[in-house]
């Protein structure tokens, strides 16, 4: 079978190649791979920023924004031969930690997690993979042409429960959400706060088109810009800050409102520094009891969160969201940069 994959640390080795075809092990499902989702971080496997290939391998197949048919399934397994599927990215550490021997690997204490796709274990870029029955989460039928978008969905999914899980340290009625960074996951994550009956604003520095669109169709109100100003009155309950840009992510820390939450989902490049008046964002966090807290991965509840709100979202938004879909014997293309792209997606079947 094909299979999309690269050299961890090796800059240019991206290819589609004929691999082994997979087999299951004990508890496993054979999966038929329908779509995989690219994304930032695939981007950044591919440039040798990071990476690990599975121990004794050089190369590794990538891939962690799945989607797949269940072609075979354990007996007893809750999952059935036609059962659209989604794999987990992330498993525990050996030792494991207090959060991994608890399943919140996503909260791993000792870095020793492995990562499919990332970190050890090869990703869901395959015609064909396997994954544990107790790592993959059912997508309803009805999700079939975005089924691909309940990885970043879950990463979105965690970010909110760890927002009411701080919330609820008081008494918590938020009114209003900004997200900075309309790219799937900032869309994603203003879709969850609509879902939570939020007054929704998204800044991102596109002009009027798809991603205003986008906004405007699910009740929030777009704000094409780069900066927090504009909300220096109007200050929102809850920041949720897509773009690691610096300056957002230093002005998000005093532009909330009193008992405000800056979720930081962003990764800021290193080696740029800016000027930042410490007192004064001292004095507004502690003197505001507000709480600023980074997330990233999610747990098997998170994307069992994702693929329920994915469910409950308009199908036609959702769709509007993959901009472009490439097939996997020029899989490459798919990580070359597109004008007014929001998720790309490569199609694994023929
Ligand atoms: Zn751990």
């Amino acid at each position: 079978m094909r299979a999309l994959t690269f050299v961890p640390g090796s800059k240019g080795t991206l290819d589609v190649l004929e691999v082994p075809d997979p087999r299951p092990g004990q508890g496993e499902l054979l999966v038929e791979g329908l779509a995989l989702g690219i994304c930032g971080t695939d981007r950044e496997l591919v440039a040798a920023d990071y990476g690990w290939p599975p121990p004794g391998e050089e190369r590794m197949v990538i891939g962690h924004e799945s989607l797949g048919r269940v072609l075979e399934a354990p007996d007893g397994s809750a999952f059935s031969p036609g059962d659209l599927v989604v794999g987990v990215v992330r498993r525990p550490d050996p030792v494991p930690c207090g959060a991994c021997g608890r399943g919140e690997f996503d909260m791993c204490r000792n870095g020793g997690y492995t990562e499919r796709g990332i970190k050890e274990l090869d990703g869901f870029g395959s015609e064909r993979w396997t994954v544990e029955a107790a790592y993959a989460v059912k997508v309803d039928r009805s999700l079939e042409s975005v089924g691909v978008l309940v990885e970043p969905a879950s990463v979105v999914a965690k970010a909110w429960e760890q927002i009411e899980r701080i919330g609820a340290r008081s008494w918590f009625e938020p009114r209003t959400l900004l997200v900075t960074g309309a790219g799937p996951i900032g869309l994603l994550a203003a879709l969850l706060g609509r879902q939570r009956g939020l007054e929704v604003h998204v800044l991102d520095r596109a002009g009027p088109g798809l991603k205003s669109s986008l906004v405007e169709a699910m009740g929030g109100t777009y704000h094409s810009g780069s900066s927090l100003r504009e909300f220096a009155d109007a200050k929102p309950d809850i920041i949720i800050e897509c773009t690691g840009a610096g300056p957002l992510v230093i002005d998000s820390m005093t532009t909330t409102a009193a008992v405000g939450i800056v979720c930081l989902c962003g990764l800021s490049p290193g080696g740029r520094s800016h000027r930042v008046d410490a007192g004064v964002i001292n004095r507004d966090i502690v003197l505001e009891n507000d709480v600023i807290f980074g997330t990233v991965n999610g747990n098997l509840r998170h994307f069992r969160d994702a693929a329920a709100a994915l469910a409950k979202a308009e199908l036609a938004w959702l769709e509007r969201l993959i901009t472009r879909r490439v097939p996997l014997t020029r899989g490459l293309e798919a990580f070359e940069p597109a004008e007014h792209d929001v998720k790309t997606v490569i199609e694994l079947t023929a």
